[in-house]
């Protein structure tokens, strides 16, 4: 009788088919009768945007994408009359809803600058909703490899810029890329750092924006590729523990805003564990322990000004969450703000 060699014959089980088993089990219960219509969207090819950089005077760049279909979605009729401060700085173009053309790669303008940065357009809205006037500090708490930090820079607001990632090789990348679309003078009110973000409560520096994107389940990336996959077995004890990764490192984020500054949480995981639930632990944490009274700040605008360019979910009491769909497959991406008052 032949052994059966388990070890080396069995068939591998990719990291992939386990999130999308993690998935139906959880956002079925979760997202209901939507949840058919995000999983053929995060099983689709995501849709991009094309962040301009301002800082290469992109106007050839712009007329091209122009010519293309492209429109910028965040100067819009919408956000002009909108009561909500939108920066009119940051430019994003997208194509059109359910035009699924691709960019070309960005090219040098004449003074070596890369024209835009393409990025899920919705991991744009964190940085829109961090609302950053001018001269205002900001720490970026989870950078690399640098999407939003480069978003917020674009708002041409920022005296002073932290930008910290626990990953060296991430932190890397991200100077890499801001010396590939930034100006040797706004390089230089940026900090970089690879620091545990969760240490930030040993500084004595607060800032008037925070920005915390933590690491999560990356919902879409855990679909589609093996590489870097959280739902690797070897990888179980880490992903069970990231909510209170994220608790921790929002809980650090607040200490770091001033009394009166806010900050922005945000994911792109679907998941209410990693969502709203640790957000409620961190204002509960924050007030018991800490002494910190939050407020959460309302995005509800935030449905009403881009519902033309994104698919939102309904507006829970925390925050506001970007859903996958064919026609606008960008996200998915949660958000949350919080006002420090005390
Ligand atoms: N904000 C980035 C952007 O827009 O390009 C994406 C951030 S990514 C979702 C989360 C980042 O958190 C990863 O780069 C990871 O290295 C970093 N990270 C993980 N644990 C951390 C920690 N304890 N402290 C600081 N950064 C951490």
């Amino acid at each position: 009788r032949v052994k059966t060699k388990w070890a080396t014959t069995r068939a591998k089980f990719p990291a992939t088919a386990l999130a999308l088993q993690n998935f139906d089990a959880t956002y079925s219960k979760q997202l209901g009768d939507v949840w058919p219509s995000v999983r053929v969207g995060m099983l689709s090819e995501q849709k991009y945007g094309a962040l301009m950089n301002t800082f290469a005077s992109p106007d050839d760049a712009i007329s091209d994408l122009h010519s293309r279909g492209c429109r910028d979605f965040i100067n819009t009729f919408e956000t002009a009359t909108a009561c909500t401060r939108i920066s009119s700085n940051i430019q994003c173009l997208v194509f059109p809803r359910g035009d699924i053309s691709r960019f070309k790669p960005a090219r040098p303008g004449n003074n070596g600058l890369l024209g835009y940065y393409l990025l899920d357009a919705a991991s744009v809205l964190p940085v829109l909703a961090l609302d950053v006037q001018p001269g205002h500090t900001v720490l970026d708490l989870c950078a690399g490899p640098g999407g939003k930090t480069l978003a917020i820079l674009q708002s041409q607001a920022v005296r002073f810029l932290w930008a910290n990632d626990l990953a060296g090789s991430r932190t890397a990348r991200l100077r890499r890329t801001l010396q590939s679309y930034l100006p040797k003078e706004i390089l230089r009110i940026i900090h970089i750092t690879s620091f545990d973000g969760r240490n930030w409560r040993n500084m004595d520096c607060t800032f008037d924006r925070v920005l915390v994107d933590v690491p999560c389940t990356t919902d879409r990336h855990s679909l589609m590729e093996e590489e870097n996959n959280i739902f690797k077995r070897a990888r179980t004890k880490e992903r069970q523990k990231l909510p209170l990764l994220q608790t921790e490192l929002l809980l650090a984020g607040i200490q770091a805003t001033r009394p009166g500054g806010e900050v922005v949480y945000s994911t792109c995981s679907l998941s209410h564990l990693q969502n709203e639930c640790v957000v409620e632990q961190a204002i509960s944490v924050a007030r018991r322990e800490m002494g910190i009274t939050l407020h959460v700040q309302d995005l509800g605008s935030f449905i009403q000004i881009f519902s033309g360019t994104f698919h939102f979910a309904p507006q829970t009491a925390t925050g506001v969450l970007v859903l996958p769909h064919l026609c606008a497959n960008f996200g998915p991406t949660y958000m949350c703000k919080l006002q420090r008052v005390s």
